[in-house]
Order: C-alpha cells, then sequence, then structure tokens
C-alpha cells in the first residue's frame, strides 16, 4: 500500500500466471502452451517485417489480420476485433459489456482470471457451481443476469459443450452477451462463430496463444456482431491505439492464411491426447474428457499438491490449483510424444 495510489488499487486482487521458469531442460506442461513451434511462414511474414519499416507505427486497425481472420471463418471484417492476447480482448469485453446492475455469471471452476476482471472493474459476479462430473449445466444459467462468459472447452476442466448447449443460453438470456472464451477450441470442439450471424448477443474471443503456437506473440481476438465489435473497438482507441504491433499483425495473419500447418499439428495435439489419458488411466488416474491441449486429472489415493511438487523435484511441470473442488487435480498441458513419456515415467517413479 502507497499513499500514492488510487484507492481501488488497493482492493486489487491481480491474476497469477503460470510459472515461466529460467532453467532450462524442464518438461514444461504447465501453461498449456503448444508443444510445436509456429508455422515456418508465420516466422518468413515476420522476419519481413523487420526492417526501416519499423520506424513507423503499425496499422491501429491492424486490418490485414481481420481481414485474414474473416477470410478463414467466412465473415466480414466489421465483425473482427483483434488484440494484445485473448486477456486484453476479454479485459475489454468485461469493461464494454458486463458493467450492468445484474450479476455476471460464470461457472465455479473456469478461468481463474474472470474474477479478477471482476475486481478490477467493479462488476458483480454470480458464481454458479458445474455439476458433480464437473460439467456446466446449461439450465442454471437461465436467471437474471447482466452477462454470461464461459470458457468452452472449459479450463482447467476441458469439458466441451456443443453447440446446441451453447444456443440454449443465448436465447435464455437475449437481453445481455453470452462471451464463449474458445481458448481451446481447435482442440475437439466446434466453434460458435458460425452462430454470430443468428444471434447478436453472442460474442466469442479465440487466441492465437495455443493452435496457432503464437503464446510468445500476444495475439487473441473476438468475433460478434459489429455492435458488440464497436464497443470493443471505443475502448481499444481509448486505451491504447496500437495494441498490436508490425511483427504480430504480419505474423498473426500469415497463421491465419496457413491452415495446413495448423491443421497437421492440432492434429498431433489431439492423437497426442489420447495416448496421454491412456497411460495416465494405467497408472490408476481419473482423468475428465478434455477436448483441450491439456488434461485434468486426479489420482484416488494421491495428494494433488504433493504430486506436483514431486514432479517439479523431477524436472516436470504441471500445474496445480489450490482452489475448492479441484485441489486435488493437475492440469496436464499435453505435450510431444517424448515429453509425455517422461512426465509418465516420473509419475510412475513417484
Ligand atoms: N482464456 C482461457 C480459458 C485461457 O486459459 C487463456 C490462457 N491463459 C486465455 C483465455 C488467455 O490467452 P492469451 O491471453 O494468451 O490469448
Amino acid at each position: 500500500m502507497s499513499k500514492f495510489w488510487s484507492p481501488f488499487v488497493n482492493d486489487l486482487v491481480p491474476y497469477v500466471p503460470g510459472e515461466q521458469p529460467k532453467r532450462a531442460k524442464l518438461v514444461k506442461l504447465n501453461t498449456n502452451e503448444n508443444p510445436y513451434g509456429p508455422s515456418p511462414k508465420v516466422l518468413a511474414a515476420m522476419q519481413a517485417e523487420l526492417g526501416d519499416g519499423l520506424r513507423l507505427y503499425p496499422d491501429p486497425n491492424a486490418d490485414r489480420l481481420k481481414q485474414a481472420v474473416a477470410e478463414h471463418y467466412g465473415i466480414q471484417p466489421t465483425q473482427v476485433f483483434v488484440g494484445n492476447g485473448s486477456d486484453e480482448v476479454l479485459a475489454h469485453a468485461f469493461n464494454g459489456l458486463f458493467r450492468h446492475d445484474l450479476p455476471l455469471l460464470f461457472p465455479d471452476v473456469s478461468y481463474s482470471f474472470y474474477p479478477v476482471y471482476c475486481g478490477l472493474y467493479g462488476i458483480t459476479a454470480e458464481v454458479i457451481a458445474l455439476d458433480a462430473q464437473f460439467q456446466i449445466r446449461v439450465e442454471d444459467y437461465a436467471r437474471p443476469n447482466g452477462g454470461i462468459v464461459i470458457a468452452n472447452p472449459n479450463a482447467p476442466t476441458g469439458c466441451l459443450l456443443g453447440l446446441d448447449a451453447i444456443e440454449c443460453l443465448l436465447k435464455a438470456s437475449p437481453n445481455s452477451v453470452v462471451l464463449v472464451d474458445e481458448a481451446y477450441i481447435d482442440f475437439g470442439g466446434e466453434s460458435a462463430i458460425s452462430l454470430v450471424d443468428k444471434y447478436p448477443n453472442l460474442l466469442v474471443t479465440q487466441t492465437l496463444s495455443k493452435s496457432r503456437s503464437l503464446a510468445g506473440l500476444r495475439v487473441g481476438l473476438a468475433v460478434g456482431h459489429p455492435d458488440l465489435i464497436e464497443a470493443l473497438e471505443r475502448i481499444k482507441n481509448s486505451f491504447n491505439s496500437y495494441p498490436l504491433d508490425r511483427l504480430a499483425i504480419a505474423g498473426a495473419a500469415a497463421a491465419f492464411e496457413d491452415r495446413s500447418y495448423f491443421q497437421q499439428t492440432c492434429q498431433a495435439v489431439i492423437d497426442s491426447r489420447e495416448t496421454l489419458v491412456v497411460g495416465l488411466n494405467a497408472l490408476g488416474f481419473e482423468v475428465l474428457p478434455s477436448a483441450a491441449n491439456f488434461v485434468f486429472a486426479r489420482h484416488p489415493d494421491r495428494d494433488g499438491a504433493q504430486l506436483a511438487a514431486a514432479l517439479r523435484e523431477q524436472g516436470v511441470l504441471v500445474r496445480h490449483f489450490k482452489q475448492a473442488r479441484i485441489d486435488q487435480f493437475l492440469r496436464i498441458s499435453v505435450g510431444t510424444p517424448e515429453q509425455n513419456q517422461l512426465l509418465l515415467d516420473a509419475l510412475s517413479g513417484l
């Protein structure tokens, strides 16, 4: 606390991201990064930007990237917003679309940045418990609300809702925005972007950090009705004209243009996930059904926090949350087949 702070800073509870270790040689399965590098075409597009042009500001509207996203999904560029990681896009959505009198609804077990944004923007939240199998029950969201946010697949569970369930949410709350955070959708789900023309209250966010292997570049996006996009643009243009730099715009556009590399690497992660689940089951773990690039697993006889600490000793990082209902689980990012085997070997030696 300092006398120089704006008073509201005293009460902020910031988000704590997973560890980015300085030590090399760790098997890093704690922050859901992609084990495969970005497309060579992405790297070439970024290389081509390295030159005198860097003295100039980037395009504040990142039109080239919006065009690439629009073409990929068969939508209009006016339906696309882009930002510095989907965290920034989410922040603008909370600020611009969820500051209402009625509470924002989200699951008790979900992305832990949601309550942080509520704290930052003074939004009242009503958390809705997942069922005993850690699934979202859409009926529970048919109550007065100032917005709904769900991650699909959910994080950290990995569990997926079908588009029919998303449509139930949208129909039950036609007067508030339903934000579907699709950070992990490309690893086994169907995107709700196909529904944006039908539902003016739907906003879908995605990231290039996971399925496009660009966590280090910081690019995220939102797709929805142009009126929703305009709210995000107003906030962005009142905050930072240039959240995406020249390298990010060029690299991210190239990532959307290289469909075959994207499909290949997503499939490799999906295949690797299935093998990892078989290996974990063989060691006695219960693993929730995952449509993401991570699995959520617990052992009936082993303490989650102790397992995570023991794995760390062996040079394997996984994520553990000290949180009610899930403190016996480990969230394990899907690595390459070799990394997954190192994890399984380490676990079987504990
Ligand atoms: N949503 C969810 C559910 C996530 O797990 C993450 C990654 N931490 C994000 C959004 C944010 O990703 P990024 O800011 O890298 O786009």
